[in-house]
């Protein structure tokens, strides 16, 4: 007789009782809250890991030449190996700790882009980007005198990659897209962009901040140029994220920031700066939440960010099905054969998102509802706003089949 092997997932269980927030109830109802792709919860150990960190080992970092001090600048140093790790960057020295993806996009937009891009140089992007990659860019077009292009999304929220060579035609000096469509799921071909757009003399920025979170991320292998992510997406603190890079182009980009440490020498006049990637952490960095995000990291990787992955994509795959099973209820983004992140947006005819949202709210069902900071892209769908459900490893089929019962709710509430 054939032996069946289980096919390996998440012990979900295990994992919801790892995280204090779901023993909360909301109106009275457990809390459901599908909104990871805003942020997510953070597991008793990170919370923990912050908490030990203030209790015992706080100082300020790569400056104290006393025990404590050296303590807290080897624990900071330590996150900066374990995200490198995490990402499979080239080394710890190329990861650049940032607020987040939107600071990160802004360091490259302004520290790379104003040395790098001239007036009619081009820069490409896509119609499916959050605005967090996409203002950075309008703002240093304008002050340069660039041309934006942007590659279409087709009907599905794929990108229609018919017309690439077009776009990428001319003095291209950067292509930035998103790796997982934050309002969609939608999975973007990396390895495929980067390449054409290596081919056409452009340097590639991916924004991970929906990738690193939940599949697993092999920066090298992507071979794009710069990669961006935010610790607060992926069970870790807020204010804390990374820009991981070539050490070439760090080294040849100006700071962005003046102020303590990014410095090798100070005249009154005049300043060389340290090395990568000291050079670009300018001030008291957010130390303590690095360390959080190493806990978060910590959490995440003994999961199996392919586990990780195939979890949210179950999750979606059955969030999609439920809820085009309900008449009136649309699906947006790609169909549910093609590979997907844990993202699932959809709207209820005649019932605005905001409604939708807010009565989900009532049973304790956290979704969001808007334009997911991604105008250009619900333009190009057609739709104002849309309601999102967003999964990730404390997620579980239960709260899929309470968010498919909250929606025919809504409809039975609004056909009154
Ligand atoms: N890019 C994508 C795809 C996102 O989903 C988000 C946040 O939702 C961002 C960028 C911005 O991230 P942050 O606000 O953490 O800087």
């Amino acid at each position: 007789m054939p032996t069946t092997v289980p096919t390996p997932s998440l012990d979900v269980a295990s994992i919801r009782r790892d995280f204090p927030i779901l023993e909360r109830k909301i109106h009275g109802k457990p809390l459901a809250y599908l909104d990871n792709t805003a942020t997510t919860q953070k597991p008793a150990s990170v919370l923990k890991a912050l908490e030990d960190f203030y209790r015992t080992r706080n100082a300020n970092v790569h400056r104290g030449v006393y025990l404590l001090g050296e303590e807290a600048t080897a624990d900071y140093e330590g996150a900066r190996e374990k995200v490198a790790r995490f990402v499979n960057a080239r080394a710890a020295e190329d990861v650049v700790f940032t607020r987040g993806t939107t600071e990160s996009v802004n360091l490259v937009s302004n520290a790379w882009g104003r040395v790098n891009v001239g007036k009619g140089d081009v820069i490409v992007s896509t119609e499916m980007e959050h605005h967090s990659n996409l203002v950075p860019w309008q703002l240093l077009a304008q002050e340069r005198g660039a041309i934006l292009r942007h590659i279409p999304v087709d009907g599905h929220g794929r990108l229609d990659l018919t017309d690439l060579d077009r776009i990428l035609d001319g003095p291209v000096k950067m292509v930035s897209f998103t790796w997982v469509s934050n309002a969609l799921g939608t999975v973007n071909p990396v390895v495929e962009l980067t390449r054409r757009a290596h081919a056409a003399g452009a340097l590639v920025f991916v924004d991970a901040a929906q990738s690193v979170p939940h599949m697993p991320v092999d920066f090298q292998a992507t071979d794009a140029d710069f990669l961006a992510f935010s610790g607060h997406k992926m069970l870790g603190p807020t204010g804390i994220g990374a820009l991981v890079a070539k050490r070439k182009h760090l080294e040849a980009m100006p700071p962005l920031f003046g102020g303590g440490e990014m410095i090798r020498e100070v005249t009154l006049q005049h300043a060389t700066w340290a090395d990568v990637p000291s050079k670009f952490e300018a001030g008291t960095m957010n130390y303590a939440d690095a360390i959080g995000l190493g806990a978060a990291i910590d959490y995440l990787t003994p999961l199996g960010m392919d586990l990780v992955h195939a979890h949210g994509r179950a999750l979606a795959c059955q969030a999609m099905r439920a809820l085009q099973a309900i008449p009136g209820v649309t699906v947006y983004g790609p169909p549910i054969e093609e590979n997907r992140g844990g993202v699932v947006s959809f709207s209820v005819d005649g019932v605005h998102a905001h409604d939708v949202a807010g009565t989900l709210d009532q049973d304790g069902i956290a979704v969001r509802a808007g334009h997911h900071c991604a105008m250009p892209l619900h333009a190009r769908l057609g739709v104002p706003a849309t309601a999102r459900a967003s999964f990730t490893v404390y997620n579980d089929a239960a709260e899929i089949d309470r968010l498919a019962a909250g929606v025919r709710k809504v409809k039975a509430v609004f056909a009154r």
